[in-house]
């Protein structure tokens, strides 16, 4: 056999994706005031944003960035380690521990850099690491960055997570867990899986992207709402893309943990420091999170009003009780022909396809944020019964 040709390969691959109504377009989006956007030309309502509190926008983090970025400059220079450890970011992360009620945290450039830091800098090969089968894509991947055994369990089935735990029992074990489901909107069971992960001995680490500032009181996210300590959740990985606004992620826990992270986590050691400017806008933005109570009600009530009218105009809405609503439509070119008729009524509403979830389990993933109205989410609605009708599907 002849060595692959690399051109071939790749038009392989792109026809692959074609064929299969699983190729993606990058949208350009040209301004954004709230969930109000320009898209290659087109003005459009937002429904598809992790902004879950409109904080992207919040004045003081973007008085806060401008400022120390005129005083400090923009980027930091180095690696944490060398010299990109700045006081802005040893601010933010005193701020952020003490809020979450964890001896300390740790600030990354990315939630996907933060988990393979985390699963490499703990796990080794021989070791075990039990996930939930729906878990977010960089677990999975720092799973096997870190050459551990990686057994997923059904969505949810904690008595199975139990199991597989028990199955190797003398190996080191992490079972981590998303803690709101980002493609399905569902909380796992974290007082179960908790139990679970004490009872063997294992870490127990939950990814809290899409619970902090919607979740728990002063916005800690489902594990706190599910009335749980420091002690049960060991390690806690909370992005800041979704409702911090911002970028980077922090990853919560013992003293003792963090320093073991800091000193062997790789994409920790060998990546540039987060700009120091943009810790000033995520300190900003952190007492926004914990004391806009409102921003949170109005969220829970916006949700609860989607519900509703869903349920009204019978449409195929999962069981999530969350901002994230997915309608499942099944085939990726239903979900992309509803996408389009809604963007032709002025919503923006992407086809979520495999691989981001299982085959035949296409969706429109609608996520509800406290910048909506209530007369833009009854908009969504009668829009939706619509398009839906439109393409045959019943309701
Ligand atoms: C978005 C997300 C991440 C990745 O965070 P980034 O900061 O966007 O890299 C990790 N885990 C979950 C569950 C997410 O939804």
């Amino acid at each position: 056999m002849p060595r692959p040709r690399w051109p071939d390969r790749l038009a392989v691959a792109q026809t692959s994706r074609a064929r299969s109504d699983a190729l993606r377009r990058r949208r350009v989006v040209e301004q954004a005031e709230g969930m109000h956007v320009r898209v290659d030309g087109q003005s459009l309502l937002s429904f598809c944003s992790n902004d879950y509190l409109g904080l992207a926008t919040s004045l003081d983090a973007v008085a806060a960035l401008q400022e120390a970025a005129a005083r400090h400059g923009l980027g930091s220079g180095a690696s944490a380690l060398v010299s990109g450890h700045h006081a802005l970011h040893a601010r933010f992360e005193r701020e952020a521990a003490e809020w979450m009620g964890h001896e300390r945290a740790l600030y990354f450039p990315s939630g996907y850099q933060a988990n393979l830091a985390v699963l490499q800098a703990l796990l080794e090969p021989g070791d075990l690491c039990v996930q939930d089968k729906l878990n977010h894509a960089c677990l999975l991947d720092g799973a096997r960055l870190a050459g551990a055994e990686l057994r997923r369990y059904p969505h949810r089935d904690y008595a199975a997570a139990l199991r597989q735990l028990q199955s190797l029992p003398e190996a080191a074990a992490v079972l981590a867990t998303d803690s709101v489901f980002s493609m399905d909107g569902d909380v796992a069971p974290l007082r179960e899986l908790a139990l679970a992960a004490t009872g063997e001995h294992a870490l127990f680490m939950v990814d809290e992207a899409h619970g902090v500032g919607v979740l728990g009181p002063e916005g800690r996210g489902a594990w706190a709402a599910a009335g749980l300590s420091a002690r049960d959740v060991p390690v806690l990985v909370a992005p800041l893309g979704k409702a911090f606004g911002g970028q980077g992620a922090l990853v919560f826990g013992a003293a003792s943990l963090i320093e073991h992270l800091l000193q062997s986590a790789r994409p920790y050691v060998f990546s540039t420091a987060v700009a120091p400017a943009l810790a000033a806008a995520m300190s900003a933005n952190l007492h926004r999170l914990r004391h806009d109570a409102w921003r949170r009600a109005k969220l829970a009530s916006l949700v609860a009003r989607f519900r509703r009218g869903a349920l009204r105009h019978g449409l195929p809405v999962l069981d999530s009780s969350t901002p994230i609503q997915p309608l499942l439509l099944g085939s990726n070119s239903l979900a992309l022909a509803v996408a389009r008729s809604l963007e032709q009524r002025g919503f923006w509403v992407p086809a979520i396809r495999p691989p981001t979830v299982p085959d035949g389990k296409a969706r429109l993933r609608i996520t509800l944020s406290a910048a909506h109205t209530e007369a833009e989410v009854d908009a969504l609605l009668d829009a939706l019964a619509a398009c839906l009708e439109d393409a045959g599907v019943e309701a």
